[in-house]
């Protein structure tokens, strides 16, 4: 599978119990449906974990066209932004596959920690975001040596093609029409 940003083979990279493919070049990492369910069984129990704003209401998506095809079926990407948290995360509702560009994982931190700051989250919670920041801003800056860098990923599957279905369609019209394809 080639990166949709430079177009060279990615290297599949294994995170837990989930399989990524990631650019050595601009450091993206793509992730399809099927690598997530294999590592679901054991954290559907998980979901509780995400009680958090960021990702939660369908009014406060906004979803365009992205410049880039979807490594697995070559679809027009769709980028989806959510409220002013500055994260952008593009995805293939065809596939359900994501890409995760290298900065966005650093954003997404920012806007868990800022939501942190006006709520009572668990202590896990807490513990495990300051652990997300301390890779993000560190000299080994790759997320994947976050222990909850795959419930991230649970996450987005789950806000993004389980419990809003009308988003998914939104995402699909989008794609269709995506002039970069
Ligand atoms: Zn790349
Ligand atoms: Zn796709």
């Amino acid at each position: 599978m080639n990166c949709p940003n430079c177009s060279k083979a990615m290297h599949p990279h294994r995170i837990k119990d989930v399989d990524l493919d990631e650019c050595k070049d601009c450091k993206g990492v793509w992730f399809d449906q099927d690598e997530l369910r294999r590592a679901k069984d054991q954290t559907d129990s998980d979901l509780n974990w995400m009680d958090f704003e960021l990702w939660k209401y369908e009014d406060r998506y906004q979803i365009s066209p992205k410049p880039i095809k979807c490594p697995k079926c070559s679809l027009g990407l769709a980028s989806v932004q959510y409220g002013n948290t500055g994260v952008e995360v593009d995805c293939c509702a065809k596939c359900q596959g994501i890409w995760l560009e290298e900065n966005e994982f650093g954003k997404i931190i920012d806007a868990l920690t800022d939501e942190l700051a006006t709520k009572s989250l668990s202590d896990y919670f807490k513990a495990s975001l300051e652990e997300g920041k301390e890779i993000v801003t560190g000299p080994e800056s790759f997320f994947s040596e976050w222990k909850d860098f795959t419930t991230i990923l649970r996450m987005f599957q789950y806000r993004f093609f389980i419990e809003n279905p009308k988003l998914q369609d939104t995402m699909i019209n989008i794609q269709r029409t995506n002039p970069f394809q």
